[in-house]
């Protein structure tokens, strides 16, 4: 049994909020350690910490702090494993995916590096006789980040990197499933050069998050989770005059037209349906099959499932690990159990042989799956593949842009103009060419569309630096007596 406590101006920090959540370790069902829940006073504490941290922390000149974020990039490529095996202990996921997103975390350290190119701003000499005009970005102040269970180190990497590396300090909520990766990013950074109270961590619940959404010194809040928080995150922050970001759930469907390649599109959908157990955000939940290929691309992922290898994420073997809790993992087999009755078949029922000590399900697949189903109109969050059957890919469009969620899509098709319509006509915010999982790479930026995101600016890339500062305009004049005159008009530049 281990303890979590928080993390306030460079040092761990015991919570006395009396209030504690537990820590499981998905693989064998059992409680490993205990997280701290903050109470009001001590997300008080951090800000307080953030706030006295700030002035020192956006004075520092920016070659300090593109030093820091290379000296963080080359601790956390020396700690990967360490780092990797914290998020196979608590989320269950298996090493190479914990690897994987740790990869695909670091880009986004590794993009903040550049930070003095990132914000530069623009300049315009003569606007006016004399006048020059440009344009500086600054940060906002302490900003708080919210982050999901299923990427405790990536998701944070998203959010941190770019916000401290403008000058802004942060406070991080983590989730209170997997907590221990962000303690050990606390003190990475450190390490790294951080100043003490610039990166500072509360755990908690709705109370911690609560209070960073009504504490009037948070400038600015980053969420990432479900899409009921997130509009609640979003509503409130914003109500109470923040910047917010909240990115929430998905259903991604993967449109597979007749001259697809189906043997890559089986593979495609197999990795993206079931990897890290479809606890990913841009899992492919739904496949829409055209009619006259379906039956042969459902067998194909049919014949892929008992291959796949379940286990302990921390076994080598291992390709897909349990789910986050008991909780969670009955609510997905709830929808295997009701798919039948609704009226959909399910191929491969992934509640027959999973592992019976630990939270697992296994792959699952479920085929004539409609609109109406609650197997197709909820997110599930787990390991199971929902398979609608489509007349043509105008109906497979219309299905993808009907649906709340926008966050990714695939299409897999040899045909590069209806590719091209596709990218073209799609009501989504990432989208696959032949790609199942399109997380972009960290100089563009990551978000959907409609119930996926609420806000303006999507996560991390370009966005991500525009999201953490604010722009100035500076008109300038250096006095020259020979046109100084008084002149009661609007200032003119002709
Ligand atoms: P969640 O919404 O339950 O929790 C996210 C965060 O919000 C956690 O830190 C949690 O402590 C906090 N929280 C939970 N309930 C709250 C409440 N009532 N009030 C205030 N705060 C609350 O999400 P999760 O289960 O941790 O993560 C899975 C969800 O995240 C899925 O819906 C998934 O699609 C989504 N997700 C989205 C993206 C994306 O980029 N769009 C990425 C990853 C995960």
């Amino acid at each position: 049994m281990y303890r979590i406590d928080h993390w306030i101006d460079g040092h761990t920090v015991a919570s006395n909020s009396g209030r504690n959540g537990n820590i499981f370790d998905p693989a064998t069902g059992q409680v490993q350690g205990t997280v701290a829940f903050a109470d009001v006073s001590e997300v008080d504490k951090a800000v307080a910490n953030a706030k006295a941290a700030l002035p020192a922390w956006r004075a520092t000149n920016l070659s300090r702090r593109a030093e820091i974020m290379f000296n963080m990039r080359e601790l956390v490529s020396a700690n990967r494993k360490e780092i990797a095996a914290l998020l196979t202990k608590e989320h269950g996921k298996v090493t190479a995916d914990a690897l994987g997103e740790l990869a695909r975390g670091l880009e986004n350290i590794e993009y903040a590096c550049g930070i003095p190119n990132l914000l530069k701003g623009g300049y315009s000499e003569q606007a006016s006789a004399g006048v020059d005009v440009y344009n500086i970005r600054q940060p906002l102040g302490v900003v708080a980040g919210i982050t999901p269970f299923n990427f405790p180190a990536m998701v944070p990497m998203w959010m941190f990197a770019n916000a401290v590396a403008c000058g802004n300090t942060f406070i991080l909520k983590p989730s209170e499933k997997d907590p221990s990766a962000s303690m050990l990013i606390a003190e990475l950074l450190k390490q790294a050069g951080l100043p003490d109270g610039v990166f500072n961590v509360v755990h908690g619940d709705k109370v911690a998050v609560d209070r960073l959404l009504n504490h009037p010194d948070i400038a600015a809040v980053s969420f990432v989770g479900s899409t009921p928080i997130a509009r609640y995150i979003y509503e409130t922050g914003t109500k109470n005059g923040k910047r917010v970001q909240a990115l929430g759930g998905a259903k991604n469907h993967m449109l597979v037209l007749p001259d697809a390649d189906l043997d890559m599109a089986a593979d495609a959908l197999v990795s993206a349906a079931y990897g890290s157990a479809g606890e990913r955000c841009m899992a492919i939940s739904v496949v829409l099959a055209v009619d006259t290929i379906a039956d042969d691309l459902v067998s194909k992922v049919q014949s892929r499932i008992p291959n796949i290898v379940v286990g302990n994420g921390s076994d080598p073997s291992s390709e897909m690990g349990p789910l986050i809790t008991g909780e969670h993992r009955d609510k997905v087999a709830s929808y295997v159990a009701a798919a039948a009755g609704e009226g959909a078949q399910v191929v491969v029922d992934g509640r027959e042989g999973a592992p019976t000590e630990g939270f697992f399900l296994k792959p699952t697949l479920i085929d004539h799956a409609k609109p109406g189903m609650k197997c197709y109109d909820d997110e599930i969050f787990g390991p199971v593949l929902t398979v609608v059957r489509v007349k043509s890919y105008e109906e497979g469009l219309q299905l993808i842009n009907d649906n709340q969620f926008g966050n990714g899509t695939a299409i897999f098709t040899r045909d590069g103009g209806v590719a091209r319509q596709f990218q073209f006509d799609v009501n989504v915010g990432m989208v696959g060419i032949n790609v199942p999982i399109p997380v972009p790479v960290s100089y563009y930026s990551f978000g959907g569309w409609k119930a996926s995101l609420f806000g303006d600016l999507h996560m991390y890339g370009p966005d991500g630096i525009q999201f953490y500062t604010r722009s100035k305009v500076v008109t300038s004049r250096w006095p020259d007596p020979r046109t100084s005159k008084v002149d009661l008009g609007f200032p003119q530049n002709r």
